[in-house]
């Protein structure tokens, strides 16, 4: 082989080097900035973000092995997954709480029926002036805005004053 062969296949050699060097490099670069916005999407922790980058950028040029441990360690849902979870539980919770249960037996009742078909149990009462249905523990009808425990005494005294016409008293 000539000299001057030997010296292309250097300056080769060379180029490719340098142009693999500066793939990994960007490559790892790459992976630091990643890391830096996957670990800021995955928790609010300013020293765990520092953590995880750092150990991206000193540890992932030995195999990899900083970027596997990241993938390892970092908290498996992201801020918006936990939102998005917290937000379902909640609206399953809700589900739960707002179906009526009978308070003797807690079996699934509807909101219309006036006793509980598996234990007899009174889940509602009518109300006495308009005769929609009252829960027990209500202390005013909602519907009417009166209150059926004063029935005897209201019923004498705002029936009289309803029924009359205006200015009549006078
Ligand atoms: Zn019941
Ligand atoms: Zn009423």
């Amino acid at each position: 082989m000539s000299p001057d062969l030997m010296n292309t296949i250097g300056v080769v050699l060379q180029v490719i080097l340098a142009l693999a060097g500066a793939f990994f490099f960007a490559f790892w670069i790459s992976l630091v900035i990643w890391t830096f916005r996957d670990i800021r999407a995955r928790t609010r922790d300013v020293f765990a973000q520092i953590l995880a980058t750092l150990l991206v950028l000193l540890f992932t040029p030995f195999l990899g092995a900083g970027l596997v441990l990241y993938l390892l360690l970092r908290p498996k849902e992201t801020l918006a997954e936990a939102y998005e979870r917290a937000l379902e539980e909640e609206a399953l919770l809700r589900d739960i709480e707002e179906q009526p249960a009978c308070p003797n037996c807690q079996r699934p009742v509807q909101a219309d029926w006036r006793a509980c078909p598996y234990c007899r149990e009174t889940l509602k009462t009518p109300c006495p002036y308009c005769g929609k249905l009252m829960a027990l523990d209500w202390v005013i009808c909602p519907y009417c805005a009166r209150e059926p425990s004063r029935r005897s005494h209201e019923l004498r005294e705002s029936l009289p004053l309803e029924t009359a016409p205006l200015g009549k008293s006078e």
